[in-house]
């Protein structure tokens, strides 16, 4: 695994030329941050590869007994497009540590780089049979995974719709184990106390990161009423200084959707947003004619439809409710605390969050009210592989990252024997 991580380093260009490509994502930050983090990653989980241990348990009637954590044997990793290299790793790193072996799916729309880190594991002396890469359609491939009798857990990352037939796959075959990291609709509440520049870069990248491509994007801004007017002016300025563009000019602020269906559907969401009545405040076309480029959009006046003790408390419009997936944000406004986390908490998602303040009693308040399986506090997207994240409530269960993402890839075996001879 070291050595591996060491390879992709060495090939860091041609890697980020790669997801580059194959998905319009900035190749400045594939070869500053997703190439680079995958040999992190790998690093990190070779570092506990060795450290995977069980526990000796102190048994009564004359026993003693100790846990072995085995791996938990072959694993079907079925991955997205929108973070290529991360998404593989996320699920290799610790499946690998664990003393697995792999069949990793990658999405149909970004077939490359996992070719290549195959080619990678092989010079780095990985067994045959241990990493599998399999390229293929959901349908045929990723349903093949699901389903195998043979194929012991399954490791998604992608829509809640696919998630939900992974499941059903997996308890109608041999009832695998399935780990799920789903979408998200996820929150960033702007408390009045926060530095106004701060807050306007936090949030607009936090959703246009990517250009919107992620699952973790806060596409719910809430902004407290105080500061709501100046912090929409800076906000349309930082979106007209915003350059669109090809991904590999490192001036670009934002490459092309992956592919049609992603530009259609978020255009579709855009049109949603304007038929419902929502104020366009700035964006909201495809930028010229070629390629699929959308402008960052920002949606004012998203309406609510019920009103408690005069305060809002549910979204009512699509674009607030449902994952667009693109670089689209809808901005809010709100009176209190007790409303921005009630209206935070007013969906069915659960994957992230954010609160920028420098009150510290609003922000543990606040960390600790929302149901969210990583709370950014003062920052978002600020990820690290000692971090664990994941789902609360339909974005998913398991953990990726950190420690506890070993578990997901290990069983416990319990082995007990009397001390002295046995009483049987
Ligand atoms: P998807 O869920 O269809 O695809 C993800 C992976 O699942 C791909 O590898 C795909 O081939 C595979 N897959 C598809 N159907 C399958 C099946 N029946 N059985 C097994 N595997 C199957 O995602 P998508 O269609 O590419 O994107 C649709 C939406 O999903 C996006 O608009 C976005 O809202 C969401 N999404 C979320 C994430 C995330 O990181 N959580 C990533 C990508 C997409």
């Amino acid at each position: 695994m070291m050595k591996f991580a060491d390879l992709i380093e060495e090939n860091v260009e041609e890697l980020a030329a790669l997801d580059a490509i194959n998905g319009g994502k900035l190749f400045s930050h594939c070869k500053a941050m997703d190439i680079p983090g995958a040999a992190r990653n790998l690093r990190y989980y070779a570092g506990a590869a060795d450290k995977i241990h069980g526990t000796v348990l102190k048994l009564s009637k004359g026993f003693q007994g100790y846990t072995l954590r085995e791996p938990i044997g072959v694993v079907g990793s079925i991955i997205p497009w929108n973070f290529p290299t991360i998404m593989f790793f996320m699920k290799a790193g610790p499946a690998l540590a664990a003393g697995c072996t792999m069949v990793v799916k990658p999405a149909e729309q970004t077939p490359l780089s996992a070719l290549y880190y195959a080619h990678l594991a092989k010079l780095a002396g990985l067994p045959d049979g241990v990493l599998n890469v399999v390229n293929g359609f959901g349908e045929t491939a990723g349903a093949a995974i699901s389903s195998h009798m043979d194929i012991d857990k399954v490791t998604f990352t992608g829509s809640t719709e696919v998630g939900r037939k992974i499941m059903t796959a997996a308890a109608a075959s041999n009832l695998k184990p399935v780990s799920l990291e789903l979408g998200g609709k996820s929150p960033l509440l702007i408390f009045e106390d926060a530095d106004i520049d701060q807050a306007v870069n936090i949030a607009f990248n936090a959703i246009f990161y990517n250009k919107g491509e992620i699952c973790v994007a806060s596409s719910r801004v809430y902004v407290q009423e105080g500061i709501y007017e100046i912090f929409v002016k800076k906000l349309v300025e930082k979106a007209n200084a915003w350059v669109i563009g090809d991904p590999f000019d490192l001036r670009v602020n934002q490459g092309p959707q992956t592919d049609k269906k992603q530009f259609e559907k978020i255009l579709s969401y855009i049109e949603h947003g304007k038929r419902e009545g929502a104020t366009l405040l700035t964006g909201g076309k495809r930028l010229g004619g070629k390629g699929f480029y959308i402008e960052p959009t920002i949606f004012t006046d998203v309406k609510v439809n019920s009103l408690e003790n005069n305060y809002a408390i549910e979204e009512d419009m699509t674009i607030a409710k449902e994952e667009i997936f693109g670089p689209v944000m809808s901005l809010m406004k709100f009176k209190t605390m007790e409303e921005a986390i009630k209206r935070a908490n007013n969906t069915t998602y659960g994957l992230a969050a954010g609160v920028i303040t420098k009150n510290l009693n609003v922000a543990n308040t606040v960390s600790r009210s929302i149901r969210a399986g990583i709370i950014w506090l003062n920052c978002y997207t600020a990820f690290d592989v000692d971090c664990p994240y994941g789902g609360y409530k339909m974005s998913g269960f398991g953990r990726e990252f950190g420690l506890d993402a070993l578990n997901q890839y290990l069983q416990i075996k319990s082995i007990v024997t009397p001390i002295h001879d046995s009483p049987w």
